[in-house]
């Protein structure tokens, strides 16, 4: 088994702004595109072009309709990625060390050169947030893009998670949880930032921002938004065209 920090420097994380994401699935194809393509391991596809394609993805959306008291059912899209847990139950279960979370920022990483492809951390995690890759034997999860974070051969605006900075709506930020006036903090702060499954005792780093309720529709009061626009309209014509007009009505 292997022993988790008991405190970190930093808290290295994501808030994901649950009423802003649109769903469109940029983050998840660009975290799979760099993670394929550059630094990091590569994350395999089988069959990709066949009856059944499997692929080993960090990042993956969920889309839901969800219905609260009162109010119309939404749309929700739910990414899904590893949330950094302090209390990871991942790393406790991990028989060989190959899951471990970082000291200095808080990321929880595979060893891969020490994994047996055991499958147990993704067993212990409640959140789904790891797959084994089948091609290659080991365990993957998102590494919050560790190989681009503390790049210094990347433009500064790269530095930042590939989904953080792929996604078109701005429903992903990236920073330290540690510091009480981050982006992130101040974020979670004002828009109520939730932990997930908080009753899992897994005490994840990542927050995110509850979706806006919409209004009942049918509790709101009638309103025809359009027919003013609608009618017919007479519009008087002026100069000679106006007086011919009031000329050819006295006939
Ligand atoms: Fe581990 Fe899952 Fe928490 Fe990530 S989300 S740290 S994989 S328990
Ligand atoms: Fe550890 Fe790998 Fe087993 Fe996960 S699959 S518990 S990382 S040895
Ligand atoms: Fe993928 Fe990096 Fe985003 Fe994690 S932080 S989901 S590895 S793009």
């Amino acid at each position: 088994m292997t022993a988790l920090p008991a405190t970190t420097d930093r808290k290295l994380g994501l808030v994901i702004d649950l009423d802003t994401c649109v769903g469109c699935h940029a983050c998840v194809i660009n975290c799979k595109e760099w993670n394929t393509s550059n630094y990091g391991a590569p994350l395999s596809d089988m069959d990709a072009y066949g009856a059944k394609p499997v692929g080993t993805f960090l990042n993956r959306i969920h889309t839901y309709e969800a219905k609260q008291t009162g109010c119309n059912a939404q749309t929700v899209h739910f990414p899904k990625s590893c949330l950094h847990c302090e209390d990871a139950p991942c790393v406790t279960v991990c028989p060989t060390g190959a899951s471990y979370k970082r000291v200095e920022d808080g990321i929880v990483l595979v060893n891969e050169d020490n994994c047996i492809g055991c499958g147990l951390c993704a067993w212990a995690c409640p959140y789904g947030a790891r797959e084994l890759d089948q091609a290659e034997g080991v365990m993957k999860k998102c590494t919050l893009c560790v190989d681009r974070i503390y790049n210094e051969n990347l433009p500064e605006e790269d530095q930042i998670p590939a989904c953080v900075r792929t996604c078109p709506a701005g429903a992903r930020h990236f920073g330290d949880f540690a510091d009480p006036d981050s982006d992130v903090s101040r974020l979670s702060r004002e828009r109520g930032g939730l932990e997930l499954m908080a009753e899992q005792g897994t005490r994840p780093v990542n927050r995110y921002l509850p979706p806006r309720p919409k209004a009942d529709i049918e509790a709101a009061p009638t309103r025809d938004n359009l027919s003013p626009f609608l009618e017919p309209t007479v519009e008087k014509a002026g100069g000679f065209i106006g007086w011919l007009d009031k000329a050819l009505e006295r006939l």
